[in-house]
């Protein structure tokens, strides 16, 4: 039984590892993260902090032991590293969910395995198997690594008359997947959260905006039928079920709009807080941060009633140099992540906007 006084211990130091100790400390836990950089954001507000790289065995048992439970950030640890870690102390989400999440295969065959759509997909290890996957799956069709995709990062679209040689040189020859284009309207996504009893609690739907891959504006309620979203919260559910899944998750999905029908059809699901779900902190009776913290040890899940219309916006590079302006706006919650330096394309924070609810 974990209890107030007890340490989480958080792998990974960027903002997520940041918003995720903030709550922990609000529940009376004391906070552990492991990070291989320097200066993560997330060592600010934490009790303590560990520099050291991820597979840096002795480091990783030593943090392991010195913590009653271990979640992480980010999706793309080390198989090897959660093995050590999961040795020492009890991990969550398991060490499944990082499997599947982290491997664009992996994780398509699965979400597909349980009888949820996904865009037709086929492995692509060399230019044979492309030609092959790219025969079967017509174009457009989008090219991605298998591992280390994000933000748009790892990907190419093969149009028609587009070279496939070349597209597959662009990714760095790296095992692939070659995903059929999805023609969507708008891609919509739910986290939710599942504790260690079964219990699960999902926040309503958030519609997201992309600019240059990165996610720009998350919008709650999604405009979608009511149907559309409760089946959107099954298939989470599902997803959940199957991966004895414990803490908060999120699905992205595509919203295809067909003859009048609106159709989901997954695109990946992140084992961890989401950047779609940033509205909850404030927007939400439970902030996915908490809600995270609670199911990981063993606690609880809060309600995830929504307390209004909510709009949540990153702050990217530059964006951030709003402050002023977004603190003297009524009503306009901010949230800076400490970051030193504002490259371009670098989440520096984020500002939520709550509006009262049409009647
Ligand atoms: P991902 O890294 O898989 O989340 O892809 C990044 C973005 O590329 C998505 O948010 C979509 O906007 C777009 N995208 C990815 N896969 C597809 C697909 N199969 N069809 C259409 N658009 C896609």
């Amino acid at each position: 039984m974990i209890r107030p006084g007890s340490t989480l211990g958080i792998l990974g130091g960027g903002q997520l590892g940041r918003m995720i100790a903030m709550a922990a400390a609000q529940l009376g836990l004391r906070t552990h993260i492991f990070a291989p950089e320097e200066n993560s954001p997330a060592f600010d507000v934490a009790g303590e902090h560990t520099i050291a790289s991820y597979e840096d065995e002795a480091a990783l048992v030593h943090f392991a032991k010195s913590v009653d439970v271990v979640t992480y950030e980010f999706e793309n640890v080390p198989s090897a590293t959660a093995d050590i870690l999961s040795a020492h102390a009890p991990l969550a989400p398991n060490a499944q969910a990082l499997a599947v999440s982290q491997d664009r295969f992996l994780e398509k065959s699965f979400i597909s395995g349980l009888g949820i759509e996904t865009a037709p997909f086929a492995p692509v290890e060399n230019e044979a198997e492309l030609a092959e996957a790219l025969a079967a799956i017509g174009r457009p069709s989008v090219l991605k690594t298998r591992r280390f995709g994000y933000d748009g990062k790892g990907q190419i679209m093969i149009r028609p008359g587009d070279d496939p040689a070349a597209a597959f040189e662009a990714i760095g020859r790296s095992p692939a997947i070659l995903e059929g284009f999805v023609s969507f309207e708008r891609e919509v996504s739910v986290v939710a959260a599942r504790a260690k009893d079964g219990d699960f609690a999902a926040y309503d739907l958030c519609e997201n905006e992309h600019r240059s891959h990165i996610l720009d504006i998350t919008r709650v309620p999604a405009d979608v039928r009511p149907e559309t979203e409760e089946q959107a919260v099954l298939i989470a559910q599902k997803i959940a079920n199957a991966l004895d899944y414990v803490g908060v998750l999120a699905v992205e999905l595509f919203l295809v709009r067909e003859n009048g029908q609106e159709r989901l059809v997954v695109n990946e699901i992140a084992p961890r807080v989401h950047n779609s779900g940033h509205w909850t902190l404030g927007g939400a009776e439970t902030s996915q941060f908490e809600q995270h913290v609670r199911a990981v040890c063993g606690w609880p899940l809060g309600a995830t009633a929504r307390l209004g219309r909510v709009e949540m916006r990153n702050l990217i590079g530059h964006d951030a140099d709003e402050w002023e302006r977004i603190l003297a706006e009524p009503g306009a919650h901010l949230h800076l992540y400490g970051k030193a330096e504002a490259r371009s394309g670098r989440k520096m924070g984020h500002v939520t906007r709550i509006f009262a609810e049409k009647p």
